[in-house]
């Protein structure tokens, strides 16, 4: 079973709910694929620590 969620805000990849695993990333109120995710993840790391 899959499910579409969105499309990622960042690249327009459609993101989906598979089985129950979700793939892809809510993170400031906004849909990302895993991908773009991880990236922003990344920089969100990288403002707090300065
Ligand atoms: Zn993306």
């Amino acid at each position: 079973m899959r499910e579409l969620i969105g499309e990622c805000v960042s690249c327009g990849k459609y993101v989906y709910c598979e089985n129950g695993f979700f793939n892809g990333v809510h993170e400031g109120g906004k849909l990302y694929c895993t991908r773009c995710g991880h990236d922003v993840k990344e920089q969100e790391d990288r403002e707090n620590d300065s």
